[in-house]
Parts: structure tokens; sequence; C-alpha cells
């Protein structure tokens, strides 16, 4: 039996003159996505991608890098059936086996798109319906409380067939491409990875920078920041990864700031030199993973402190979320397992022992006014490394 996957999509349905750019963007991105995975065919109608994978045995990979492209709210594999009314019901019955044991509640739903073929939507679940009755002597037709709903569809060129229950929930969300580019600030850490996700899933493609303070943060430590932008790439493709030498401006700030200050000042830089990166490389926003309340650097006056360091909008979708809301997103996306491992990051190295809660912009500003903040940015932004990170 020939099986095709069909994977249905949501938003872009709505966005009326955009839809067919938005449609040949999610085209592409699926495209991409399939090309070095399986020998695949990707078409397009009504609100459907259907997609035909050469291999059989490449169907779950296949299935596997569909879920997590942003734009698809479903994915099914599907019986293809010939556009005659008995070879659907043989084909369905054949292919449903396993779901339609006897004792089961099932109901059967059509959707005629064709409507050349000889039976109405009613009709058609009537006669499926009728022959798995016959087939099945114990199986109940209940159309309130199914156990299984049968699906039956007519298109174009074929017919398809599949129960409800077997398919599989899709990202949903914008295609990458849909909504420019922004930049993510990418820590090791739990949070900075699920930002970028939730800015991505809303069709923003994304550039990270990370801040590295060697020796003080082990080359271990930037593999696991690698092996993230490599997870995060597995929705939004390749990412553009910019590693800052961060080292002598965490000296200074140490060595001429005061102790308490120290996060903040240090947070001012990072936000300085992604907004540089940043607009080098088009981005119109930077993303960051901070949730109010979370740690002293994170009180809405902190925040406030961090945040006027730059003239960019700076996305922080985590704001209102609780650690365990993150926690079980960063597991959903796969990214929670390579954050907890133990590598420093470069500001666990330089945590001062009583950060300030209530800071004033004045009051970090005149601290950080003993450094010379221009030259440090300068010298950074000239040993940045660029990696061109592809999904793991
Ligand atoms: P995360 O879990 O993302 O590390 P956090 O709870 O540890 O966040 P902070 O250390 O206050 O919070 O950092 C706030 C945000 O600043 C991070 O979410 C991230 O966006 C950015 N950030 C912090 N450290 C770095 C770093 N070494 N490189 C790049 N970005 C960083
Ligand atoms: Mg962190």
């Amino acid at each position: 039996m020939k099986e095709i996957i069909l994977a249905k999509y949501g938003e872009i349905i709505l966005k009326g003159g955009n839809r067919p750019r938005f449609e040949s963007i999610l085209m592409n991105n699926i495209r991409n996505s399939l090309k070095n995975v399986a020998e695949t065919k990707a078409r397009l109608a009504q609100a459907t991608v259907y997609v035909e994978v050469a291999d059989a045995d490449k169907m779950d990979i296949v299935m596997d890098r569909l879920s997590k492209i942003f734009g698809i709210v479903s994915i099914t594999r599907a019986v293809v059936c010939e556009k005659d009314i008995e070879d659907i019901k043989q084909k369905t019955n054949e292919y449903l086996k396993d779901s339609l044991s006897d004792g089961k509640r099932f109901k059967v739903e059509a959707k005629r798109s064709d409507k050349s073929f000889p039976y109405t939507s009613p009709q058609i679940c009537l006669e499926v319906g009728g022959y798995l009755d016959d087939e099945y002597p114990e199986i109940i037709v209940d159309v309130h409380n199914p156990d299984v709903t049968v699906k039956v569809e007519v298109r174009d060129f074929a017919a398809y067939a599949y129960a409800e229950e077997n398919k599989i929930a899709g990202q949903g969300g914008m295609p990458i491409g849909t909504g420019s580019k922004a930049t993510l600030l990418l820590s090791g850490g739990i949070d900075s990875p699920v930002a970028g996700h939730m800015i991505s899933k809303r069709g923003v493609e994304i550039d990270a920078v990370n801040f590295f303070s060697f020796p003080y943060t082990s080359e271990r430590a930037k593999e696991k920041v690698i092996e993230l932008a490599g997870i995060i790439a597995q929705y939004t493709s390749k990412i553009n990864l910019y590693i800052v030498p961060f080292t002598e401006i965490q000296l200074q700030i140490r060595d001429k700031c005061p102790e308490e200050h120290l996060t903040l000042v240090m947070r001012r830089f990072m936000m300085r030199i992604a907004e540089r990166i940043a607009r080098k490389n088009k981005s119109k926003a930077l993303i960051t993973g901070e949730s109010v309340g979370q740690v002293a650097s994170q009180t809405l006056a902190a925040l406030d402190v961090t945040n006027s360091a730059v003239d960019m909008p700076i996305l922080q979708p985590l704001i209102g979320m609780d650690k365990q809301e993150v926690i079980d997103r960063a597991n959903a996306i796969g990214t929670y397992a390579t954050s907890i491992l133990p590598y420093e990051d470069c500001c666990t190295v330089f945590t001062p022992r009583h950060p300030t809660t209530n800071p004033k912009r004045e009051t970090i500003e005149k601290s950080e006014s003993r450094l010379d903040v221009e030259t440090l940015i300068e010298a950074a932004l000239a040993g940045v490394e660029k990696i061109e990170v592809y999904p793991n």
C-alpha cells in the first residue's frame, strides 16, 4: 500500500494577500529541511502539504523533521487510494486494521474537495462506515464518543484515509523567513535557548551571540553552546553563531567597578556588543531569556538598567513565565539535557556575593564610567569568531 504524509498548516491561511508568499516560504523550508534526509516530493494544495517519500523506511525521520517546521500544525501518515469507492473501502480497512480491532467505537468523517467524485461526503461516510461495520462484527459505530475517527479525504489527485488519532501535533507558528531576523543572546543555560525557539516560532530568523571568557570558561562550555545552537537549528535551519571574547571586559569590570554592580555592568556590555553585531547583520531586535524576579539581575529595576544600554527592541518572551514552565518547554524542544550539563558559563565565574537588586541607571552608569567602554567593545568585536551551525 502506498503511503503519503499530509501536513496541514495553520495561521498563514489567515494572511490574506500575503498567503501565496508565505506558502512558498513554507514549501522552501520544507524542501530544505528534507533534502539531506530522504528523497521526497512535496506539493501544496488546499491548505495541505503532500509529502511523498521514495523509501518507506524513511517515513519516520521525515515525520520527525516535519514536526519541527514552524507553520505546520499537524502531520499524519495516510494511505493513498484510487478515487474509487471500492478501493477506498478496501484500503482503509487494510490500512487501519490495527486501530480498528473489535469492540472499538468508531466513526467516519469524509471530505470531498473534488466535487466530480460521484459520492457526497455523507454518502462516503455511510459507504465506508457500513463496510467497516461488516468487516469487524463487534465494532460499534459511535458518532459522539468514538475511540477511532476514520478520516477519508477525496482530493484532486487521489483519495486518502487515516485515523485521526494517529495525527501528531506540529509546531504551529509562522514559517521562518516571514518575519525578518533577530539576534539571540545565547548562554549555555536553560532559558535563552527556549527564548530563541519562541521567537523563531513567530517566523523570525535567528542569529546567536555568545560571550565567552576563556580560560575562565572551558572549551567544553563553548561546545555546549554550539550544541544548543544546533538543536535550535533543527527548527530554523542554519544559525550563525558569533562567539565574543569577553575575558578582558570581565576582568576590567572586576578590577574597577564595585562588586555589587558587576553583573549589571557586564550585562550592559553584552547588550551593546550584541546590538552592534545585530545591526551589522541586519537583525531588527535582540532576544534574551529573562523572567521577572528570577534572579537579582532580573528585577524590573535591573532590567531597566540592562536594557537602557541599547536602542533596539529587546524581545524577552519568557518574561512572565515560571521556571518550571521554561523547563517544560526546554524538554519539549530538546534543549534541557544539554543546558543542564555542568560546564561554567562566563557569568557564573564573576558573580558578586551580594548583587544589587534595586539599582538606578545613574549609579550603574557612574560605575561604568570608570571603564573605557568604546575601546573595550571594539577590541571584543575585533576578536569575534563566527561559526555556522547546522541542525544536529
Ligand atoms: P539562561 O538560562 O539563558 O542562561 P539566566 O537565567 O542564567 O538565563 P542571566 O544570567 O541573568 O539569566 O542572563 C540573562 C540573559 O542574558 C540570558 O537569558 C541570555 O539571553 C543572556 N546571557 C547571559 N549570559 C550570556 C552569555 N554568556 N552569552 C550570551 N548571552 C548571555
Ligand atoms: Mg545563565
